[in-house]
């Protein structure tokens, strides 16, 4: 597989309803910041929330939530959360939800996410009823939705082998999350990455959205397979437990909100904050960041965005340079991605010649 790199991986911005500050998509909030293109919101959120569906429906998405059009809008079906709770998603309710709401890109209404530990039965026929909702939904602009795992392969196959959802221009590929969490039974990063591969070389002409590997890591991953679109929470996850992002190494407890424990920053990471012109760092500085309560989550949410969003803008600029080969070992050198990064360089070839013709 050789892609020639063309444009950056679109980094969207999980939501939550029940708490949409910060409004960092808004203008005229404190926390607006320009580099932000596409938000998720999941249909979870409206199934529980009424109020916001009838509005949404009645207004639509962007108008409903204040969102500009220039940000697009994706729309989770919320499987996981279903699956969870052992609720049957209403699929009529979905399907009349996305004609009216209009979201920018929507998955199919249903899928079935196979699990680390699932026995094989069971993840057999989590593919047999995912693929039956694909085919069921070969129309219009529902986005396909196929999980990494066992049956990769067969679902390909599957796709390519059926006229109309050939033709589908996107595609959405589920099921990582569950494996990135390290289990006895998930999947070897190395055998994550060669199904990420494998779908990138069979679908080459289809936009490819990722769910849940948007983190500051894994993001170079994403660019470096030719993605075109990764979600995720991570940012107001982290936040909630007085979590900040440094560009290139990860998570630093900042906020000591009792619950939780983990790494804090050296005195070099603390410097490194102390320059971030991130728009809640620019005006509240590390203060800002270790702050407790609704104000203190804006101000780690909105940094650890902004922190993933310039780290987007990094890669692409290194790969549209042809720099990134000599630049990325000293950028992300304590990740546990970066062996894997390593790997995905010398199995693709990828040279700084790959990168460099746009
Ligand atoms: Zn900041």
């Amino acid at each position: 597989m050789r892609r020639q790199h063309n444009s950056a991986v679109l980094i969207v911005a999980g939501l939550s309803l029940k708490n949409l500050n910060p409004r960092v998509w808004d203008p005229e909030s404190p926390y607006y910041m320009r580099a932000l293109q596409a938000v998720m919101v999941s249909y979870a959120d409206f199934h529980a929330m009424p109020a916001r569906r009838k509005a949404a429906m009645e207004q639509g998405l962007h108008a409903s939530l204040g969102i500009p059009f220039s940000v697009r809008i994706f729309l989770d079906n919320g499987a996981f959360y279903f699956i969870n709770r052992h609720e049957e998603l209403p699929v009529k309710d979905y399907e009349e939800f996305v004609a009216a709401a209009r979201p920018d890109w929507y998955p199919i209404p249903r899928d079935y996410i196979p699990t680390p530990g699932m026995p094989a039965d069971q993840k057999h026929a989590c593919f047999t009823r995912t693929m039956e909702v694909n085919r069921a939904y070969e129309h219009d602009g529902y986005v396909p939705v196929i999980h990494i795992g066992e049956y990769l392969e067969t679902y390909t196959t599957a796709i390519c082998e059926h006229p109309k959802l050939a033709g589908k221009p996107a595609m959405a590929l589920g099921g990582i999350v569950p494996n990135l969490l390290r289990t006895k039974q998930a999947m070897a990063y190395a055998d994550i990455l060669t199904g990420l591969l494998h779908m990138r070389s069979r679908f080459a002409d289809k936009s490819l959205h990722v769910f849940g590997i948007g983190g500051t890591a894994t993001i170079h991953i994403a660019a470096l397979l030719g993605l075109d679109s990764v979600d995720s929470a991570g940012w107001r996850n982290r936040a909630a437990r007085g979590i900040v992002q440094l560009p290139g190494s990860g998570d630093r407890m900042m906020a000591d909100l009792g619950k939780w424990r983990g790494r804090r920053p050296s005195d070099d990471e603390l410097s490194v904050l102390d320059q971030c012109r991130c728009p809640a760092c620019q005006v509240n500085g590390m203060d800002g960041l270790r702050a407790s309560g609704t104000v203190g989550f804006c101000y780690r949410a909105t940094h650890n965005l902004w922190v993933l969003l310039e780290e987007a803008g990094l890669i692409d600029e290194q790969l549209t340079t042809g720099t990134y080969v000599d630049w990325y070992a000293g950028h992300i050198s304590n990740s546990i991605y970066r062996p894997l990064i390593d790997q995905l360089l010398s199995k693709c070839g990828h040279g700084e010649a790959d990168f460099s013709q746009r």
